[in-house]
């Protein structure tokens, strides 16, 4: 059976060349004579490939020495938990901006370690844009400020790195991380499930800038603290390993063809394509607003739910797979990571394009 264009929102697409060096590369890694999957965390051969991966991600995401670097379990959704517990530590305030679900979610867990305000919002207008800010919208002692950078249910992205002044920023990133270059250091702490666009699911990676970690509260079980974990190197338990393995492969990918400068310029190639097809005509509605909309994930309905469902099962059958949109939101939604090629879109859009004249609306 051929591979197909898999727009799923995550777990993702992974770059052929990935697949095809971890499949080479699988039932003997160099000359260990395993696989990686097979292989103590505490050899040499892997604290290699351990080493390798943050040594290429502080690469190509350019992290400054100041930062760490942490490779983590439980995903992003653990995170929402381990950022309160581990930065809300000097006057027990946290200020968040809710532009979806993710950002929701997070919002509600930190409201148990401590005084969590929800400082903006698009809720009331679906999430359909990123509200703005300035630094008069935070609360001068809150202990950080909480974003999520890139909306993968919505398909929203911020287009500006909010002025939070001295306060910590926090973003996850888990649908945008790796995709175009971002100054590190206008963030206090960046996080992101690797499922979306750099590695099967099973690892999250943690930057945190080292002056913000060794003050986590008391009660913070061991395996949250991130002092802790980056006292071990990531190793105070067993890591991920082979999901670390396949980042790497994945970072050396990006490296490769040029950095995220590359990266940046092919996403913003294929999500043009499908952008300016949508805004040429009106059979299919783009609910975002221009201004919020995401490099990543792109939303779009027809209007008529029997419709959306019907594009869904021949698109399907036209090997472009799971172009449903998030189950709370329905409709479509293209998820366009690193890994998609430009003719995977390509090819979508002309599916598009017969679709709405085989399927005129009544
Ligand atoms: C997928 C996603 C999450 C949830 O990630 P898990 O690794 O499943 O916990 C959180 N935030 C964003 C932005 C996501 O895209």
């Amino acid at each position: 059976m051929e591979r197909v264009y898999n727009f799923s929102a995550g777990p993702s697409m992974l770059p052929l060349e990935v697949l095809e060096k971890a499949a080479a590369e699988m039932l003997c890694y160099k000359d260990s004579g395993m696989s990686v999957m097979e292989m103590s965390h505490r050899s040499p051969v892997y604290e290699e490939i351990i080493a390798d991966a943050e040594k290429l991600l502080r690469k190509i995401m350019n992290i400054p020495d100041n930062y760490k670097v942490l490779f983590l379990q439980g995903g992003a959704s653990t995170q929402f938990a381990a950022v309160p517990l581990n930065l809300m530590n000097k006057n027990k305030k946290a200020d968040y901006i809710v532009s979806g679900q993710f950002s929701g979610k997070a919002f509600k867990e930190a409201q148990k370690y401590g005084d969590v305000a929800c400082v903006a919002t698009s809720k009331d207008a679906n999430f359909a844009f990123i509200p703005q800010t300035t630094r008069e919208s935070f609360r001068p002692d809150a202990d950080y400020v909480h974003i999520c950078f890139n909306n993968t249910i919505y398909g929203t992205k911020f287009n500006y790195i909010p002025d939070t002044g001295d306060i910590p920023l926090v973003a996850d990133m888990s649908s945008c991380i790796i995709s175009e270059p971002v100054d590190v250091t206008k963030f206090g702490m960046i996080y992101a499930g690797a499922q979306k666009n750099m590695a099967p699911a099973g690892l999250t990676i943690v930057i945190v800038r080292e002056d913000l970690i060794g003050n986590a509260r008391e009660d913070i079980p061991t395996m949250l603290d991130y002092k802790i974990m980056a006292d071990n190197g990531s190793m105070y338990n067993t890591p991920p390993c082979y999901c670390i393995y396949i980042a790497k492969l994945v970072y050396e990918w990006i490296d490769s063809l040029g950095g995220l400068e590359k990266m940046k310029e092919m996403n913003e190639k294929k999500a043009k394509v499908l952008y300016d097809y949508l805004d040429s005509q009106d059979y299919y509605i783009a609910p975002v607003q221009k201004e919020s909309r995401s490099l990543m994930n792109v939303t779009f309905v027809t209007g008529n739910a029997d419709l959306d469902k019907k594009f869904a099962s021949e698109a399907a059958a036209a090997g472009l797979k799971n172009l449903k949109g998030h189950r709370s939101v329905g409709g479509r939604r293209a998820s366009i990571y690193n890994a998609m090629p430009y003719d995977g879109v390509v090819k979508l859009v002309e599916f598009m394009k017969k679709f709405a004249q085989e399927n005129p609306k009544a």
